[in-house]
């Protein structure tokens, strides 16, 4: 076993290749896990276009992987100082340098300069595997090491190593929801429909969300959401606003939480209530709005990534509520590697919710 077979990006917006790609040698406690599943999201779209800067190719594509710890060649512990086994399955987090401003200072290991992620490493430099649409997969020294539950399937829980995790990210940012709020919730793709559950299960008295397409919205309803309206019946966007007037006593939403598009976030501020938090959790898109027109007294929040006690927190929360939600419904569909093109294809079309990759075979 010297190499793995892993999706890698050659050149941008160009057919993935299916590579040979070395596999390292182990240094201290970084290890070698075995991907079990590896969910796709938009950023691994961007990237591949060569949209997102931090791009070095070429590169290994996936940043949301579980897998299964396949060497370790000193012993090593999870984040509860827990001790950890060859076969156990884990999800593990990004890596702050912890030298910098952010990291010293500001205590903001998100925003760190010399942060480590995955899915846009050089695969032709050690430590190579850096991406989770591999075979195997390189867990640096500094990750924090989370094991997954047995009843959490493998694809919910990569899911979790990024959309479900920033999720929890944003939910820590807004403090607390209380009984007597409405918290709205603009998408409807995996980040705004888990973050439906979250709101339901932090005490919301009602959770409210606007997306589309319709097959999205069945799954919305049995995730929480309590009322809907669908973004390709209800087109104008003044009689979205005036819906969640409706549903607030006239007031607006006392939390909404921005999971499409920074299109959305004018629209979003128009249905928060004065004195509201916003929070920003999708990215890419533009929009401009007069500052005049913002809520008086509001507050927005922005979110980037997360840090190691939100991948717990997404794990945790998918163990303690499985019963409870169809979090499977969110990932729409499966592909072995050589079907990577199709995938992202599928997800650059917004055709597919989630697709998850099976690097190993289903
Ligand atoms: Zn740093
Ligand atoms: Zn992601």
């Amino acid at each position: 076993m010297a190499t793995s077979r892993a999706a890698v990006v050659t050149s941008y917006h160009q057919p993935l290749e299916i590579q040979q790609v070395e596999i390292p040698e182990l240094n201290g406690i970084s290890m070698l896990v075995r991907i079990d599943a590896s969910t796709l999201c938009g950023t691994d779209v961007h990237r591949w276009e060569g949209g997102l800067g931090d791009e070095a190719l070429p590169f290994v594509t996936g940043h949301e992987p579980c897998g299964y710890i396949e060497v370790m060649n000193a012993p090593r512990v999870d984040i509860f100082n827990r001790p950890l086994a060859v076969g156990d399955r884990i999800v593990w987090s990004y890596v702050s340098c912890g030298h910098c401003y952010y990291c010293t200072v500001a205590l903001q290991p998100c925003l760190c300069r010399g942060r480590a992620s995955w899915g846009h490493n050089r695969s032709d430099q050690f430590p190579y595997l850096l991406g989770s649409c591999a075979q195997y997969m390189y867990v640096p020294v500094e990750c924090q090491i989370v094991r997954v539950p047995d009843r959490i399937s493998s694809a919910t829980a990569a899911a979790s190593s990024c959309a479900y995790r920033t999720i929890m990210h944003a939910y820590d940012r807004l403090g607390a929801i209380k009984s007597h709020e409405t918290v709205l919730i603009q998408g409807s793709g995996p980040l705004g429909i888990f973050a439906a559950a979250v709101a339901r299960e932090h005490g919301a008295k009602k959770v409210l969300l606007i997306g589309a397409p319709a097959g999205r919205l069945e799954t919305a309803r049995r995730m929480g959401v309590d009322e809907l309206i669908d973004m390709d019946v209800v087109t104008e966007e003044s009689d979205r606003v005036a819906w969640v007037k409706d549903e607030t006593d006239g007031r607006g939403a006392d939390v909404v939480i921005q999971c499409a598009t920074a299109n959305a976030v004018p629209e979003g501020m128009r249905m928060l209530r004065d004195g509201g938090r916003y929070v920003s959790v999708g990215v890419g898109g533009r929009a401009a709005m007069p500052i005049g027109d913002l809520p008086g007294e509001m507050t927005l929040y922005t979110v980037r990534s997360g840090e190691p006690r939100h991948w717990l927190q997404a794990i945790d929360f998918l163990d303690s509520r499985w019963d409870s939600y169809p979090f499977e419904e969110m990932i729409s569909e499966s592909y072995d590697l050589d079907g990577v093109n199709d995938a992202m294809e599928a997800m650059a079309s917004f055709r597919v919710v989630k697709a998850a990759i099976y690097p190993n075979g289903r």
